[in-house]
């Protein structure tokens, strides 16, 4: 008897819902709950759709489109790196979308060519130093940390990470391979320390006094502000006389399978618009996208700087590319 009840409530979970009361929305969110969740309750409070998510990272989400296919229950996938986004759309779980508000909201660099995925947040992944030891006109640009100037004073997240796998697959795509492989080469000769598990660790090391200078992510170092508004760090805009700062997304996509297509894009669109770009950037102490909207107050603090504006989109590109660059050049 048992069984049978269990195996009733099975079917009836298992049976899609139809919702009478509006659109529903089924997301699969690898930016984390406490980003996503407030925004998400005041959607479905303003405009009655019902959006359930789940979160995880982005490696298993996608896997796990990939494996559901037909029978996925997602419409919506948010993601943090375009490397990320690339992947999922050159594995099929994204479907592309013709949206003329997304293209208004989201400038072209920070979306997806052929409409798939479209950024939602900007973080520069810039360089730190130690205001104790450094002076800000002795930053000049990421190819300058190669310099044996700053033998013993540089520290770096590991390769692993998709953040500096996008960052070299930019040093790629402005300089080719042989040169971008010199200046990794660099990196790892001046390295203080083997590389940090991630970016607080690595700024932490600065603040012990390991290194000087470090490459990370703005909302990192903003969270370590927060709690020390007198932290001996400050961030760097290098680059300003070339390609400018390396700037990195978190964005999202329809799935290619969606059973809400329209209700997921409208929730897309809502996320790029003026309503709700300062919440959703601000929450994380990152930057809008939509160009009508300014960060918050202490993100807006760091100071203006002009970023890179080769399409993120070459990130995914190459990827492998700056993997095995990076593996060459002992880049751990
Ligand atoms: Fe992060």
């Amino acid at each position: 008897m048992r069984r049978l009840i269990l195996g009733l409530l099975m079917v009836a979970l298992s049976v899609p819902v139809v919702s009478l009361a509006g659109d529903e929305v089924v997301v699969y969110s690898s930016r984390k709950e406490h980003l996503i969740k407030p925004l998400f309750d005041r959607y479905m409070k303003e405009t009655g759709t019902k959006i359930t998510w789940l979160t995880d990272k982005a490696g298993p989400l996608i896997s796990r489109l990939q494996a559901e296919g037909r029978r996925t229950p997602a419409d919506l996938l948010l993601t943090v790196d375009a490397g990320n986004l690339w992947q999922a759309a050159d594995k099929g779980v994204l479907g592309g979308i013709e949206s003329a508000t997304l293209e208004q909201n989201v400038p072209a660099h920070l979306r997806d060519p052929d409409h798939r995925w479209f950024a939602l947040t900007k973080r520069a992944r810039t360089i730190v130093y130690s205001t104790e030891r450094v002076k800000p006109q002795e930053i000049t640009t990421y190819e300058d940390l190669a310099d044996p100037k700053w033998k013993g004073r540089l520290c770096l997240r590991t390769s692993k990470k998709v953040y500096n796998q996008s960052l070299v697959a930019a040093l790629i795509a402005h300089h080719g391979e042989p040169a971008a492989e010199r200046i990794v080469r660099g990196w790892v000769a001046n390295l203080a320390a083997p590389p940090f598990s991630n970016d607080t660790k690595t700024m932490q090391a600065i603040l012990a006094g390991q290194c000087d200078v470090a490459i990370v992510n703005t909302y990192y170092f903003g969270r370590l502000q927060k709690k020390d508004p007198n932290i001996e760090l400050a961030l760097a805009w290098p680059n300003q006389q070339t390609t400018g700062v390396h700037v990195n997304v978190s964005g999202g996509g329809v799935t290619a399978h969606a059973r809400h297509p329209e209700a997921a894009q409208k929730l897309l669109e809502w996320l790029s618009s003026e309503a709700a770009q300062e919440d959703f950037a601000g929450l994380n102490l990152e930057y809008p996208v939509n160009p009508r909207v300014e960060p918050v107050a202490q993100v807006k603090a760091w100071g203006g700087f002009k970023e890179d504006e080769l399409n993120v989109a070459e990130f995914g590109r190459l990827q492998a590319a700056a993997i095995r660059l990076m593996d060459r050049a002992g880049y751990r």
